[in-house]
């Protein structure tokens, strides 16, 4: 299986090589950069410390699409629309990987996924794949006396906020109790901002270090309180798991896909 890896100097985009280069089967059929990118002409296989091989880093996109069975993208949403096109155009599958997506973005994804297999998550680990599960599930037993809370904490160099992981752990507890996040997030909150509304998911954000990913959903009511927490130890997780989704995906039929088809959690 040919796997193309987009943005492949990036902090994610190295791992990536790496877990071709460990998964048995998957062989790397390139990678691509942005077109001023200093790593252009490149070994990707050198650039993420392993034996040389062979291969040049590429500006232009389409060449290692059309190269390709699936290509991985994480790296910037601008980017990313400019590569799910690419996915339509040469019938190639994607995983795209990339968080802070806009929703006419997201629509740019949903639109080749029509035509090509597609697998996107907000992160590829299994763990986090089974917190959305139990955060649906305890979110859909508890009544509105519980208040939902997303904590997360990530390194000093992500750009987003909240987490991608986050908002999809609260898509799930909205999905529980029935309702659409866009109606119920409160995603920040400063100044005086008046008593907590009732059925309101809340999200908090913390920015330090080099935190892989720590995620908590809390459920707090009078008397008690539920917290499930996730902690990724090594970004090279979600690597392992984004080239598994990518070996999945490279011999489905058209579609959007999530992680948990992939593991098979529904
Ligand atoms: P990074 O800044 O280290 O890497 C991004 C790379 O993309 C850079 O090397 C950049 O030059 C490259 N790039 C930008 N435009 C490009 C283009 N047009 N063509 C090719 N390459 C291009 O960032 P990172 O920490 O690796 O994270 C990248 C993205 O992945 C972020 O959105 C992050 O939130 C997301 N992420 C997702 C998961 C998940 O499991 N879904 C896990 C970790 C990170």
């Amino acid at each position: 299986m040919k796997i193309g890896i987009v943005g492949c100097a990036g902090r994610m985009g190295r791992m990536l090589v790496q877990a071709v280069h460990q998964t048995p089967g998957a062989e790397l059929a390139g990678g691509s950069e942005a077109k001023h990118s200093d790593a252009i002409g490149e070994d990707p296989a050198l650039l993420a410390g392993l034996k040389a091989s062979g291969l040049k880093i590429t500006d232009d996109a389409r060449v290692l699409f059309e190269a390709s069975d699936c290509v991985v993208d994480f790296t910037v949403p601008a980017a990313t629309v400019l590569h799910a096109g690419l996915a339509k155009e040469t019938g190639t599958a994607l995983v795209p990987g990339t968080t802070g997506l806009s929703a006419d973005q997201q629509a740019v994804i949903e639109d080749a996924a029509q035509s090509v297999a597609i697998v996107q998550a907000a992160n590829y680990s299994v763990g986090v794949n089974l917190l959305l599960g139990l955060t649906e599930q305890v979110a859909s037993i508890l009544g509105d006396d519980f208040d939902i809370e997303v904590l997360e904490m990530h390194h000093r160099h992500k750009i987003d906020a909240p987490s991608g992981t986050a908002l999809a752990l609260g898509k799930a507890a909205a999905a529980g109790r029935g309702v659409s996040l866009d109606d119920v997030a409160d995603r920040v909150r400063d100044g005086i901002t008046g008593e907590r509304t009732v059925g309101n998911i809340g999200f908090a954000t913390l920015r330090g270090g080099m935190v892989v990913g720590d995620h908590s959903v809390i459920f707090a009511s009078d008397d008690e309180r539920i917290e499930i927490t996730h902690r990724a130890a090594d970004r090279g997780l979600f690597a392992k798991g984004a080239i598994r989704a990518a070996m999945w995906a490279a011999s489905k039929d058209a579609g959007l896909y999530s992680m948990r088809d992939v593991l098979g959690f529904d």
